[in-house]
């Protein structure tokens, strides 16, 4: 089935995007040219001292939200906050700096929205939005909303985060049904640029080197996603501007793994990537697209759970 193929190709893009450009994270083009030429291997290394297909935060973040998703049956705030605030007790290899604050205030206030900041406009909920894009794929456009929503303001909650979760969401569920790359930038890329100009991406220039604020992000990730036509060159392009490659590459990879499926990625790259990782993304994809096809199952959970309510 088309749907579970791509879904774990979404999930396994975005995993490999992040491995692929955490080697390069923070580098300039320019140094990546010095010293890899083109960046096309899955090689560790970088600032972190990765190992061979090691992950970041974006991934690890993406399958604590799923697992939370999973359990509850349905996207929550407060479970997702939970499972947030026990991925940072974990000791995470990186962490951003807007999620850790507003991590921290939820510990102290048990409140898992933060508050409203037009400064938290960072990628940090666009980067973990797919397991959100997976379980709500039947449900209507606001309910989908509602969704990132919950997830996102547990760190992010600010109107340009908010519009680019969503944007990313439809984009990936629409992938997953078959629609083409035409079809998704006249659909959701374009029309965000129109509701809010600062996300253009076209007859602007190239964004090379882009920063953590999530119009950078996603500028690179369109640019690199609408202007090549297969899996490794979307990923080559993104992660090679440099900046904030592994969650370029992560996002990137997502689109890319959701659009062209799993035969589009080169075995190169499944190969070398931390086998736990593969098989948790793996898992986690297909058990998400199973909740998500199951007819009313927040109401179905709640009438079948008489021993936690009586
Ligand atoms: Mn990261
Ligand atoms: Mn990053």
């Amino acid at each position: 089935m088309i749907t579970t193929d791509h879904a774990i190709a979404a999930y396994l893009g975005l995993a490999i995007g992040d491995a692929l450009g955490a080697t390069v994270e923070f580098m300039t083009p320019r140094e990546i040219a010095v010293k890899y030429g083109t960046h096309d291997t899955l090689c560790g290394g970088g600032w972190l001292h990765l190992k061979l297909g090691q992950v970041t935060d974006d991934t690890t973040m993406s399958l604590a939200l799923g697992n939370a998703i999973l359990t509850q049956g349905k996207v929550d705030a407060l479970s997702s906050a939970q499972a947030f605030d026990g991925w940072m007790r974990a000791k995470p290899i990186d962490i951003g700096n807007t999620v850790r604050r507003n991590l921290l205030q939820f510990r102290k206030t048990g409140n898992p929205e933060s508050p409203y900041s037009d400064h938290d406009a960072g990628n940090g909920a666009a980067m973990r939005v797919l397991p959100v894009a997976l379980a709500t794929l039947d449900q209507s456009e606001d309910a989908v909303r509602a969704a990132c929503r919950a997830q996102a303001h547990v760190t992010h909650h600010s109107t340009l985060s908010d519009a680019a979760c969503e944007c990313l969401v439809f984009m990936v569920q629409d992938a997953l049904r078959g629609v083409n790359k035409n079809q998704l930038l006249h659909q959701y890329a374009h029309p965000l640029a129109v509701r809010y100009p600062v996300f253009k991406f076209r007859a602007v220039r190239q964004n090379s080197n882009p920063s953590g604020y999530v119009v950078d992000t996603l500028q690179a990730v369109f640019q690199s996603f609408f202007d090549t036509d297969n899996f490794s060159s979307c990923l080559i392009d993104v992660v090679n501007r440099g900046g904030d490659a592994d969650t370029t590459g992560a996002i990137a990879g997502m689109l890319a793994g959701a659009l062209y499926g799993l035969e589009e990625i080169p075995e190169a790259w499944l190969n070398k990537l931390d086998a736990r990782t593969s098989l948790a993304c793996t898992v986690q994809a297909r058990a998400l697209i199973k909740l998500a096809s199951q007819p009313n199952c927040q109401n179905r959970l709640r009438t079948t759970s008489p021993l936690t309510t009586a």
